[in-house]
């Protein structure tokens, strides 16, 4: 099976080489060609399967140039060996008859990227020596908090790569910087850039494309890529879990073979809720995905309506990780619904760019309906939702997925469905104490690590124990620089 650009299907790569890749050279997305179908009884007989045994079975149906016992491996190194508090690795927990929570943050760095970012590194390891790549290959990161502790986890002592993470000095909470500075592993740095979140984007951005860096680099035996969510080595792993869910319901007797469920997301740049399409595409009997946003809705307005508009105002909430107002993995479905119109995709996103605005074809906004519903709540809501489900469940939600409760609540009442519905939890709510906190009720939080005991006390759950035992960790990192200093830290980082 090869893989096309969202933007020119004529262009095709193996899987190993999509995945060294990352964007497609003509700015598209590497996407399969055509989507395998689980076999009729796959369901069934995944459902006695370890999460690493179903990885396996979901992932070889994508990658031809992988072997069985390879994909075997990465799924030992990146899921067992106690890297996840779960031996489950993505246990279902049932709120109620209906209602059950697909739990995503088991892993070492507490939230849902883990899911992904613990396979990618393997995949792209073992794609440098499939394509006979001498060089090793360094990823840089600029990062809000989340994705740079789990790229550093993930890639954190695997062969043939380093990783470097630049922040924010000021666009980070205390314990995500504390999680990075006391990343341990040879091959990994970390440092902090002089202002926001956009300098340290921008100044990312900058080293990628600085040629005189690149050559320096290549005759000391490196190369740049990056692991962010395009990466179809981070679409791929998702799909596992929804097909480990949908078995884990059959197994546990809450669904009958056949029978279909929904998954309500809390999204941002679109790539969990796809990686939930596609395991629809491949034959799991999912009704309606639901598309939760928090006040960021510009996901909202576009599944209801057909256009997309980024030109409005950006808000800073409590669950950061989805203030986002370019998804970019939106791209790879309406290559899907316009049935491989790849002249039409590549409109869209010249459109997007020029004006931050398109309207998709009647033809799209049909399958969109079918496949799609979407709502949005704010942070008033998000915080109320929190403190309703630790209330009448004793269930402690972190506030990315209170949005998606608080969304399947108004869906459910406006849409009379009632169809089983795993709503799909990105975070541990230990991740956000100085929000969870105070929607529990209790209004002064601890400074720093404090509020993690604090959180732990006042509910009787247990804090996970990567975050628990952040205070007891050395501080490895304490390097500073201005923007213009990014490409001299790297040279140094890269000796
Ligand atoms: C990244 C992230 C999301 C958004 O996921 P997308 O794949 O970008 O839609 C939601 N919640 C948490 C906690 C995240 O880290």
């Amino acid at each position: 099976m090869y893989y096309v650009s969202t933007r020119n299907k004529k262009l095709k790569m193996m899987p190993a080489q999509a995945i060294a890749g990352g964007l497609a050279p003509d700015g598209g997305l590497m996407t399969p060609e055509v989507f395998p179908k689980l076999p009729p009884s796959a369901l069934e007989s995944m459902k006695d399967m370890s999460y690493q045994q179903r990885a396996v079975y979901v992932m070889k149906m994508f990658l031809e140039d992988y072997s069985v016992p390879e994909l075997t491996a990465f799924a030992a190194r990146a899921y067992g060996g106690g890297k996840f508090s779960s031996p489950d690795v993505a246990p279902v927990h049932t709120l109620d008859g209906s209602t059950h929570c697909l739990e995503l943050w088991h892993g070492p760095t507490c939230a849902f990227k883990d899911m992904a970012l613990q396979m990618l590194p393997h995949l792209l390891s073992a794609a440098l020596t499939k394509n006979n790549e001498s060089k090793t290959v360094c990823i840089l990161v600029a990062t809000s908090g989340d994705t740079g502790k789990a790229a550093l986890e993930g890639f954190r002592d695997v062969d043939k790569t380093r990783i470097l993470v630049f922040y924010p000095k000021d666009g980070v909470s205390e314990i995500q910087e504390l999680q990075m500075n006391t990343q341990e592993g040879e091959n990994v740095g970390v440092c902090s850039v002089a202002g926001n979140f956009d300098d340290a984007q921008t100044g990312v951005k900058r080293l990628f494309s600085d040629p005189a860096l690149r050559e320096e680099l290549a005759g000391r035996g490196f190369f740049f890529s990056s692991a962010n969510s395009i990466n179809w080595g981070r679409v791929l792993p998702q799909v596992v879990y929804y097909i480990s869910a949908y078995c884990d319901l059959l197994k546990s007797g809450a669904i009958q073979p056949g029978d279909k469920v929904n998954f309500c997301v809390p999204t941002g740049n679109f790539g969990n809720i796809l990686a939930g399409y596609y395991a629809k595409m491949m034959g799991v009997p999912i009704h309606k995905l639901i598309c939760a946003s928090n006040a960021n809705n510009v996901l909202t307005d576009f599944l209801r309506t057909g256009v997309y508009d980024r030109n409005r105002p950006f808000y800073n909430t409590m669950s950061p990780s989805m203030d986002i107002l370019i998804s970019s993995n939106l791209e790879r479905l309406l290559f899907q619904f316009s049935e491989w119109d790849d002249q039409l995709v590549a409109g869209y996103m010249k459109e997007l760019a020029e004006t931050g605005r398109y309207e998709v074809s009647p033809g799209i906004r049909r399958k969109l309906e079918e496949n799609f519903v979407a709502g949005c709540c704010d942070d008033e809501a998000t915080a109320r939702t929190i403190g309703k489900v630790w209330r009448e469940k004793k269930y402690l939600i972190d506030p990315h997925t209170a949005v998606a409760f608080h969304v399947l609540e108004e869906y459910r009442r406006e849409s009379g469905d009632d169809t089983p519905t795993v709503v799909v939890s990105t975070a541990s709510p230990f991740k956000f104490c100085d929000n969870v906190l105070p929607a529990i009720g209790i209004q002064t939080v601890q400074p720093g690590t404090g509020a993690i005991d604090q959180l732990a006390q006042a509910t009787g759950v247990e804090a996970p124990a990567p975050l628990a035992g952040l205070r007891s960790k050395t501080v490895r990192f304490h390097q500073w620089v201005e923007k213009e200093g990014m490409a001299g830290q790297v040279l140094e980082m890269l000796r």
